[in-house]
């Protein structure tokens, strides 16, 4: 399977851009799918949808970008618990900017992998259809306005909502050539469906040990979809434990212990990509002199740094046992943009340590 992306060591080698939070649009975009392919860079993960923003404008679906692709303000940089009062968007791409975007890439070598974070990660996506909430059309028609996690998720119980994420991941699936579809699944809290009637009952009719597993669910209904279409889901970690996936899911490292999490991904059968937080995130500073950028508070309460050395020195087949190296596809940078605001934030945090990674992940056997 490695081998339908590349022949070398590192078949997936990544790099996640989040559009989400902050928005730089077709030129920057282009201008990095550049540079990733000067460093052989070839998988062009893109978040296109979080809590703070919904950038996809979808055939048949104005509502998305109509209440989710614009927030009424944001955290003031390095300032988590403030905000800035400015109203931002709204910022989206349309089907022609995506097909324009995907064969720029696909020119230059690179698979853009598209992401639609469910079922946590979907305030935006709640702004524009409130009726997919377990609280229904009460909730908030806007997109949330600070960062972190949030415990607005998507209604499992409703058929409507399950529906209705099907038809999201078809037009993803018309858009997107990638054989990849990412379906997120971090950070999914489950108070929201503990007290939801319908997610109660779904929990009951579905014979599921608890809530966690109702994700699980979920995501096994919506990695189906994506199998009839031909293409292989992309999860994080944790999703993974929320239930069984078909074997056929690629699972993506980030949180935990990275190699417990790769290594046991891999004994149930998945292939793996790394992007452990500490090897892979360009939100950890680089730790130059004179970085005239702010980060997020926890980065800097753990004193993380990431400078280019340790990105240069990273190997993703080191978080697995010999004998589960063959699931490894590679490995990923993250440039996620709570704390990356324009295109010049974005090129300074990223683009050093582009080329380092370049480096680690097209090194020889
Ligand atoms: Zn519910």
């Amino acid at each position: 399977m490695t081998r339908t992306l590349s022949a070398r060591r590192c078949a997936w080698r990544g790099l996640l851009l989040d559009e989400a939070r902050h928005f730089f649009g077709k030129d920057a975009v282009k201008a990095l799918l550049e540079r990733m392919a000067e460093h052989g860079l070839n998988v062009f993960h893109w978040h296109l949808t979080d809590d703070q923003g919904w950038r996809l404008d979808l055939p048949g679906m104005p509502e998305l970008v109509r209440f989710g692709a614009m927030r009424a303000s944001s955290p003031r940089p390095g300032e988590d618990a403030s905000s800035d009062g400015a109203p931002y968007g709204p910022f989206f791409y349309t089907a022609r900017d995506i097909r324009e975007i995907v064969g720029f890439a696909g020119a230059l070598g690179i698979r853009v992998v598209p992401e639609i974070d469910l079922p946590g990660h979907v305030r935006a996506l709640l702004a524009a259809h409130p009726e997919l909430a377990c609280e229904g059309a009460e909730f908030p028609r806007e997109p949330l306005c600070t960062w972190g996690v949030c415990e607005d998720v998507l209604c499992a119980g409703s058929d409507e909502a399950v529906d209705f994420c099907g038809r999201i991941l078809e037009a993803v699936c018309d858009l997107f050539p990638s054989e990849f579809v990412h379906l997120g699944g971090d950070e999914c809290p489950t108070a929201r469906w503990r007290s939801c009637p319908r997610c109660r009952e779904r929990i009951r009719a579905e014979g599921l040990p608890d809530e966690a597993a109702l994700q699980g669910w979920l995501t096994r209904r919506l990695a189906e979809k994506l199998a009839a279409r031909g293409r292989r889901t992309v999860v994080w970690n944790e999703a993974l434990r929320r239930g069984d996936l078909p074997p056929s899911a690629v699972v993506q490292v980030w949180c935990g212990n990275p190699a417990a999490e790769a290594a046991a991904a891999a004994r149930k059968g998945h292939d793996v990509v790394l992007s452990p937080v500490q090897e892979t995130y360009f939100t950890l500073p680089e730790g130059l002199p004179g970085d005239p950028y702010r980060y997020r508070a926890w980065v800097l309460e753990n004193g993380w740094t990431l400078p280019a050395d340790r990105v240069r020195a990273f190997d993703p087949f080191s978080f697995v046992p010999p004998d589960l190296a063959g699931r490894v596809l590679g490995g990923e940078c993250c440039a996620w943009s709570e704390s990356i605001h324009d295109r010049a934030e974005l090129e300074y945090k990223v683009l050093g340590r582009l080329a380092a990674f370049g480096e680690a992940l097209n090194r020889p056997f």
